[in-house]
């Protein structure tokens, strides 16, 4: 079984004062031997990156952004680029949440801009796919996926893949209390290998690690993380959770 990566998405939440009281908490509940057998980030808001660093130095859990902007810099106000993300420590950024498809409007080509900087700069990309509850019901959601992942890694090449993790989440899953069965994350996961390995080989699909998101908790997290092709989970409320979020590294690490 292969290593399962747990990353947690703080999302516009928590005070400065507050992230850094997460994130020690975090990493006191995390019992090395633990951390021998998953990997862990956690992505807070971007005035939170420099104290979180901070305060996980010395301990196994990474550092993840929720965004990135696809220019090196200049003005464009309100921006984050990928250097200044790597300045603040960060391993690892988020492209294509839901939410900013959603509220921001952000378009498969902005995404696939973003993944293609976030990989320039030596960023693990975390390029988010998922479909929405009417596009579920129409039965239309694997070729909303598939489009999504073919755009969002439009040259990218096979070398850089390496680096890359997807994370499906059902859009009707996150934040609402439902998630999907094991076996409908297993067949997306598949799924998702299968477009993935026609679009570069076998090989690049059998080492690149699916993570599911959507309402993941300490109460379904094992039977979640044991689905077939599951590597591991992106997860938004229960990350928030000390407690909770530590426990679900723990099921990871134990699968
Ligand atoms: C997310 O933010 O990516 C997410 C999956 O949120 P939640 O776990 O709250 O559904």
């Amino acid at each position: 079984m292969r290593r399962k990566l747990i990353a947690g998405n703080w999302k516009m939440n928590l005070s400065y004062k507050e992230s850094e009281k997460l994130a020690k908490n975090i990493t006191e509940k995390l019992d090395p031997k633990v951390m021998q057998k998953i990997d862990t980030l956690v992505c807070p808001s971007f005035i939170s990156l420099g104290i979180v660093n901070k305060a996980i130095k010395d301990t196994e859990v990474k550092l993840g952004a929720q965004d990135i902007y696809y220019e090196n810099d200049g003005a464009y106000t309100g921006e984050v680029s990928a250097s200044m993300l790597k300045s603040v420590g960060c391993e690892y950024v988020i492209a294509g949440h839901s939410e900013r498809r959603k509220y921001i409007h952000e378009t498969n080509k902005i995404i696939n801009r973003k993944v293609r900087k976030a990989i320039e700069f030596e960023l693990k990309p975390i390029l988010c796919v998922g479909e929405s509850l009417e596009e579920r019901e129409d039965e239309i959601f694997e070729g909303v996926v598939e489009k999504q992942i073919i755009e969002g890694l439009s040259e990218i090449t096979k070398e850089s893949m390496k680096d890359l993790v997807i994370a499906y989440e059902p859009v009707w899953a996150i934040g609402t209390g439902l998630n999907a069965t094991p076996k409908q994350a297993s067949d997306m996961h598949l799924f998702i290998a299968k477009v993935v390995s026609k679009l570069y080989d076998n090989e690049v699909a059998e080492a690149l690690l699916i993570l599911y998101g959507g309402s993941v908790n300490g109460k379904n997290a094992k039977e979640i993380l044991s689905a077939c092709g599951v590597d591991g989970a992106l997860i938004g409320g229960a990350s928030l959770k000390a407690d909770e979020f530590t426990d679900i590294i723990k099921i990871g690490a134990q699968i």
